[in-house]
């Protein structure tokens, strides 16, 4: 059903993670404000030396992720982001703080055209558990955001939950019922649903609920059943072995080679690295030569203290650490054929 809609291809994008300053308390995210952690927010400058190094490696579509916090993140900087990139960049999508109408509109003109926001949990109940500070208490705020970004223009939409939180087949009907909707109601725009589990970050998170491997394939296969036209995206939170036994199975885009911290690719920031108190930039810190990565590493040295500081700290660790060649080099082997670039601004009509 996949080939007969997609072809057989797999799009490639990556994440370029702009700021790791959050407001917001999520117990599942490193990120969350009261983790001790080491900050930075990359400035233009150091924004398009990370999206030149995912360039160079064939990236034509690239994500935009932020922690949210007005003060550093504000839609001006974002619109400034986005316009920097817009040139080079055939697909800029967001995955920042959710915004109102008109703010999406200003990203749109500057040349944003994808948005990702996740739900988390359709849970009512574990959502207030989870989200124990800031403005993403809110649950229809963030329940409504696909379609504020829709009414501003955007052409790509992506949802998901965040499995662990609640019961996966809870999360799976209420994120069928969610697409089923958009589907109706923003019908222009291309949707896309990401299958993403909770991964080590810092916080010490453990998941509250489990879905193993095979219920995961389980759930891509129903998702694809039950829509043949929306995309499925796998992320490098899975392990290599998993994700080359899903590619196959409904999957139409994938990251690689990712980098979940600011200044990940090139070490842009590391010389401004600090923590944050209420808002109140603590620091500067000086940053070590950076160490090799540590594969399996816990979660608890994941807020690495100040004088160990060799980079800012990372969302959350991820589980394939192939290059974007590697993955894409075995995408080849599998049969299909990996796509950087999907859409060019002249297909607009
Ligand atoms: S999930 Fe998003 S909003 Fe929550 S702490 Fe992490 S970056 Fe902030």
């Amino acid at each position: 059903m996949t080939q007969q809609r997609f072809g057989k291809v797999i799009r490639l994008f990556a994440p370029l993670y702009l700021s790791n300053e959050c407001i917001n308390n999520c117990q599942y995210c490193g990120f969350s404000r009261d983790n001790p952690i080491l900050r930075v927010t990359l400035s233009l400058d150091e924004v398009r030396r990370e999206a030149a190094a995912l360039r160079k490696q064939g990236f034509r579509n690239i994500l935009l992720v932020a922690g949210e916090h007005p003060k550093f993140v504000s839609v001006n900087y974002l619109r400034e982001c986005i316009a920097a990139l817009h040139a080079d960049w055939p697909g800029v999508s967001i995955e920042v703080a959710p915004m109102e109408t008109e703010a999406y509109c200003e990203l749109v003109a500057a040349g944003a055209d994808g948005l990702v926001v996740y739900q988390e949990t359709y849970d009512r109940k574990v959502y207030a558990a989870m989200h124990t500070a800031g403005p993403k208490r809110n649950f229809d705020w963030r329940l409504e955001t696909p379609e504020r970004a829709y009414a501003a223009g955007f052409r790509r939409l992506g949802i998901s939950p965040l499995y662990g939180l609640a019961d996966w087949r809870y999360e799976a009907i209420c994120v069928a019922a969610h697409a089923d909707y958009l589907l109706r109601n923003c019908w222009k725009a291309a949707l896309t649903i990401s299958t993403v589990r909770i991964r080590p970050c810092a916080g010490e998170f453990q998941p509250l609920t489990h879905i193993g491997d095979r219920e995961l394939a389980q759930l891509i296969c129903a998702l694809r059943i039950m829509f043949p036209d929306v995309g499925l995206v796998l992320s490098t939170r899975e392990s290599p072995k998993l994700r080359n036994g899903l590619l196959p199975l409904g999957i139409t885009l994938m990251s690689a080679g990712s980098h979940t911290e600011p200044g990940g690719y090139t070490g842009a920031g590391r010389e401004k690295l600090h923590q944050t108190v209420r808002g109140r930039i603590v620091g500067p810190v000086i940053p070590l030569p950076p160490k090799p990565r540590i594969s399996g590493q816990g979660a608890s040295e994941w807020a690495s203290a100040p004088e160990n500081a060799t980079a800012a700290t990372a969302q959350f660790q991820i589980a394939d650490e192939r290059s974007s060649q590697e993955v894409a080099d075995l995408i080849k082997r599998l049969g299909y054929e990996p796509v950087w670039k999907d859409w060019d601004a002249a297909l607009t009509a």
